[in-house]
């Protein structure tokens, strides 16, 4: 008797914490990548040469990019296989736990049930590998073995050098220069990885020495550095590029952020009322949100909510327009929200998500009012960022402190209302390369910078004329 007694003290600790940490055996890992174009009721734009103005076609495209992923950009299947191999490398950290951020709840009150994917348990600490080690592998299938890429924060950079290691190719990554002085490690990281890493702007290329003539002290951009990384590749038959975020593929190859973490709410009964992921170029938000669109089409009372900050605030104040997706103008021009491609964001803290684009599929999505956006502030975004680390022992990438901060604007809101209902949310990726911000953060050296209307009305005024063709 006295046992059975101690069974029943013993048990309830343990029961909770497996409800808060809901971890899927390496079998249920999806298999194939869902393919949200099959369910729109909306067809996208076709992206258009930035030559002739006309729907671009895949013998240009070809130049860069290995056709099963030209293939799966413009896709309709609903449901696409992923290679064994990719699985392969997948599985050394998928699939991610799923937490639910009780601390947290507690911490504000709310009546509120908090989960969070948490993508920070790859090798390099993002979900962006869940997209590099498929986009090196294709390449590969295409007997491409060298990849050019840009990187702003590092993330990127990091994770196709990862992948491009795992299947002994090579990789030369562009980094923005403002990011590589201020981040060394990043730099170590990839390098580590076996990849080149040079500064962009850098006199490599035709692009790169364009901007250092008009400025030799420009700080970069995400949109120079890939003009050079696709300027290298299109000039080099045994070299192609990949990017990390915002095309039509590398969405798709997320969704397995999306997939699994259905499968994990189903197991303990839960069903998200909010999706909440921040929004750089659109791939883990739509990673975690593609899967659910159904849902939502078929009237789900579910709000997908992309977040941004305030300083490059693409979703909340730019344009549903055609723009390039590069500053030299030598990527597809593509129909996305935008800030105008020759907008250089102030130099913030979450360098991820400093990019003019949009992702088409959550444009598109925003702009058929299928999902929301939200911008937050800096200050605000490293307070919940400071909340979340202290409760739920994490320190998360500046960027992904972006859905927390809406998280936790959303959580109060619940309990000034008394009302319950279950978040979720995309923890994409820890800031443990990004001390030095938290730093500034903590000894009270961070500003906020909303971006003035007149810069933004500037750039948009250079939007290339394009005659909209029918979708
Ligand atoms: C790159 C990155 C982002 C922003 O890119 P998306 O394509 O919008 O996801 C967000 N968080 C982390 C951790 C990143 O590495």
């Amino acid at each position: 008797m006295a046992q059975r007694t101690q069974e029943t003290i013993t048990t309830p600790p343990t029961v909770s914490r497996c409800v808060e940490r809901i971890t899927l055996p390496a079998s249920e890992m999806p298999r194939s990548w869902y393919n949200v174009q099959a369910d729109l009721p909306f067809r996208l734009h076709p992206p258009l040469s930035p030559a002739s103005g006309k729907p671009v076609s895949p013998a240009e495209l070809g130049r860069i990019f290995p056709p099963q992923l030209l293939e799966q950009e413009m896709s309709g299947e609903r449901s696409i296989p992923i290679p064994e191999e990719v699985l392969d490398i997948l599985s050394m950290w998928r699939p991610t736990p799923l937490v639910r951020a009780t601390r947290l709840e507690r911490a504000l009150r709310t009546p509120a049930r908090i989960y969070f994917k948490h993508e920070g348990v790859s090798p390099t600490g993002s979900h962006k590998p869940n997209t590099a080690v498929p986009q090196a592998y294709y390449n590969r299938q295409h007997g491409i073995l060298r990849l050019t890429t840009e990187t702003g924060a590092g993330q990127w950079g990091s994770a196709l050098a990862f992948a491009t290691q795992m299947l002994g190719m090579s990789c030369r990554v562009y980094m923005v220069r403002v990011s590589y002085d201020q981040k060394p490690y990043r730099r170590t990281f990839m390098r580590l990885y076996g990849a080149e890493v040079l500064a962009s702007p850098s006199t490599n290329t035709q692009a790169g020495r364009a901007v250092l003539a008009e400025n030799p002290d420009s700080p970069g951009s995400l949109g120079i550095a890939i003009s050079e990384a696709v300027e290298e590749a299109a000039g080099r038959e045994d070299t192609n590029y990949s990017l990390g975020s915002v095309l039509n593929h590398v969405l798709l190859h997320q969704t397995v952020i999306g997939l699994e973490a259905k499968k994990q709410l189903a197991l303990v009964g839960e069903v998200p009322d909010f999706i909440y992921g921040c929004h750089g170029g659109g791939s883990n938000f739509g990673g975690l949100a593609l899967p659910f669109i159904p849902d939502i089409l078929e009237g789900a009372p579910l709000r997908a909510v992309a977040v941004e900050p305030d300083s490059c605030p693409t979703l909340t104040r730019g344009r549903f327009a055609f723009d390039y997706g590069d500053t030299a103008k030598l990527t597809p021009i593509v129909k996305m929200y935008t800030l105008g491609h020759d907008f250089i964001p102030p130099a913030s803290h979450a360098g991820g998500l400093r990019y003019h684009g949009a992702a088409p599929l959550v444009s598109a999505l925003l702009d058929a009012g299928v999902i929301g956006a939200q911008a937050v502030g800096q200050s605000e975004v490293f307070a919940a960022a400071r909340l979340f680390a202290r409760t739920e022992g994490i320190v998360p990438a500046p960027e992904s402190a972006h859905a927390i901060a809406a998280v936790v604007r959303q959580a109060e809101e619940l309990r000034e209302e008394g009302r319950s209902a279950v978040i979720l949310f995309s923890l994409s990726g820890h800031g443990l390369f990004d001390l030095a911000a938290y730093e500034a953060h903590l000894d009270g050296k961070l500003a906020d910078f909303a971006y003035p209307g007149e810069a933004i009305a500037a750039s948009l005024a250079r939007l290339p004329q394009v005659d909209e063709p029918v979708a």
